[in-house]
């Protein structure tokens, strides 16, 4: 049955010449409007997978050319040669061709959806992620994830765009709040350096060496450890420091006298200059007879060796102090700074090492904490740091 427009029905929305009312349509109407329908199909046809969508309007071309004026249907585009004179149309093969691709765009446009729907997801579980390991998470941004999650399981595509659009304009406004926040602690480092050299420089004007074993002494230590840290925390390179104290330092005072005890000092110095060579670390008199080295740009392994070479160094001096020849030996505590951490909690981190390697037996050397570290940490911690200063 062909269509017959009748006076009072609904007005149909097509391009194609109306045919006059109350008139019988003829075949030729028919016809046009059939190839008009195939034209615009091909004319609004997208790109579906591999197949480009001017290849797909040629090919509904061929079938309205072949609907109006039977033109052969595998014709080529180039083929300028004049259609056969026949009226056969391949009625069935122009049908199954539009079905054919209509289905091939649904399958498409559905496989389409389902991977930006998974897209969607793993965007959000990627930034669920991130804001967790960034510790203090943006409530927005997270927020916003969570609402764009729920569109991707939802049917609406313009609600999934909406917070898509929106979820994107957070995550650079997120993005430039941080830039602009990293901009201000650089500035703020570069300006605590920049103190922290002047109080360097300060305090080895105002006399920087400890006068009996002529290293630098506490002030220039804790101004160096303090650069150092801040220094460590920009450029995020390794931060060593190894504590050391003198092992029954009391009984050599006791036994051979104070002269003894400060020319050991002088030697145990010694062995620390030698075994720490480079300029860049820094050798100090920490208090009494505990001494300090500052270890920049050096791996924990590398501090290990260096601090093993020490031990073994001190170890095999002999110190002749008149009355006897001694030997004497070392405990230390070695640390390394972690980024953004502060110099003091650094230094009782070692100093809680050195602590458990006099508890182990002294002569030896404690890079990692020790077991029961939280209550020796505050028995630690105020002991030796009372007994250095
Ligand atoms: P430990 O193995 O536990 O470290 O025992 P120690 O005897 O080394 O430690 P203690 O803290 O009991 O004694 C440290 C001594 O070092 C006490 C102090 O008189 C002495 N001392 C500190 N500074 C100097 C100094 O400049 N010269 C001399 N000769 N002795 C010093
Ligand atoms: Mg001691
Ligand atoms: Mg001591």
């Amino acid at each position: 049955m062909f269509w017959r427009k009748t006076a009072k029905g609904p007005e149909p929305t097509r391009a194609v010449e109306e045919p006059p009312a109350s008139s019988e349509v003829s075949v030729d109407d028919v016809l046009d409007a059939a190839a008009d329908i195939l034209r615009a199909l091909g004319k609004h046809a997208f790109t579906v997978g591999e197949e480009d969508k001017s290849l797909i309007a040629e090919s509904f071309e061929r079938c309205a050319e072949h609907v109006l004026i039977a033109a052969p249907l595998d014709k080529r585009a180039d083929d300028k040669s004049p259609p056969p004179q026949t009226s056969r149309r391949e009625w069935r093969r122009v049908v199954r061709f539009v079905a054919d691709h209509r289905k091939k765009e649904q399958t498409f446009v559905e496989r389409s959806t389902k991977e930006a729907r998974e897209a969607i997801w793993a965007l959000v579980d990627s930034v669920g992620r991130a804001c967790v390991e960034h510790g203090k998470a943006d409530e927005k941004l997270r927020s916003q994830a969570a609402r764009l999650g729920k569109a991707a399981t939802t049917e609406s595509i313009t609600e999934l765009k909406r917070e898509a659009t929106e979820f994107a304009s957070s995550v650079v406004q997120f993005l430039e709040e941080q830039n602009q926040r990293l901009t201000v602690e650089t500035q703020n480092l570069r300006e605590r350096l920049a103190n922290l050299e002047t109080q360097l420089d300060e305090a080895k004007k105002e006399g920087g060496t400890d006068p009996l074993t002529k290293l630098a002494n506490r002030r220039v230590f804790d101004a160096t450890l303090a650069q150092q840290a801040a220094l460590a925390t920009v450029t995020t390179r390794p931060l060593s420091l190894v504590m050391i104290d003198i092992d029954r330092f009391k009984s050599i005072n006791d036994k051979h006298g104070h002269p003894a005890g400060d020319l050991v000092l002088r030697e145990i110095a010694d062995c620390l200059v030698r075994a720490f060579p480079r300029r860049t670390d820094l050798v100090a008199r920490y208090g009494g007879e505990e001494l300090a080295v500052v270890l920049p740009d050096t791996s924990p392994q590398n501090a290990r060796t260096l601090a093993e070479r020490m031990v073994t160094l001190i170890r095999s001096r002999e110190i002749d102090v008149g009355s006897a020849k001694l030997k004497v030996t070392v405990s230390v505590g070695l640390a390394v700074h972690a980024a953004g951490e502060a110099p003091t909690d650094l230094l009782e981190r070692a100093d809680r090492r050195l602590y458990a390697a006099k508890e182990a037996g002294r002569d030896r050397i404690v890079d990692c904490e020790p077991a029961g570290a939280p209550d020796a940490a505050s028995g630690a911690k105020g002991e030796r740091l009372a007994r250095a200063s």
